[in-house]
């Protein structure tokens, strides 16, 4: 079992991946990373390929609470939305969350196409980090 000295170790920052500013967390719910088959399942867990099948076959999908898309603020770039994943050694790792990771969670509130009940305002803030996100990353298909 671990003690209270690793465990306060553990706290981890998360910093812009654009000025490398200390983010802040925006404190809104966590989306997290579903996979549909099993070989999602086995390219994210890293487990066999047995295994895999195993857990696809036990529900049509299948959660892993190790990653999810969650929204941070960096005090110049505004909000934006980082892929979070804790490996087994509870060491987290985290970039900017591609379209594909939103297509991988259960609601899919996609910020490049967002629904009615998101506020103008984060709505533009999250467009101006994503703007610079696509051109950066992502190259234009249709
Ligand atoms: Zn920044």
């Amino acid at each position: 079992m671990s003690n209270q000295r690793a465990k306060r170790r553990q706290v981890k920052h998360f910093f812009c991946p654009f000025c490398e500013t200390r983010l802040w967390r925006s404190g809104k719910c966590r989306y997290y990373i579903f996979y549909r088959n099993a070989k999602q399942i086995r390219q994210n867990l890293k487990i066999s390929a047995k295994k895999a099948s195993l857990l696809a076959n036990q529900s049509s999908t299948y959660l892993d609470k190790n990653a999810w898309i969650e929204e941070f603020f960096c005090s110049t770039h505004g909000a934006m939305w980082l892929y979070i994943s804790r490996n087994q050694q509870k060491l987290i790792t985290y970039r900017l969350a591609t379209r594909e990771d939103w297509l991988q969670t259960n609601r899919t509130p996609d910020p490049t196409n967002p629904n009615p009940s998101i506020s103008e305002f984060s709505y533009r803030i999250s467009r101006k980090s994503y703007y610079r996100f696509n051109q950066d990353f992502l190259s234009p298909k249709s």
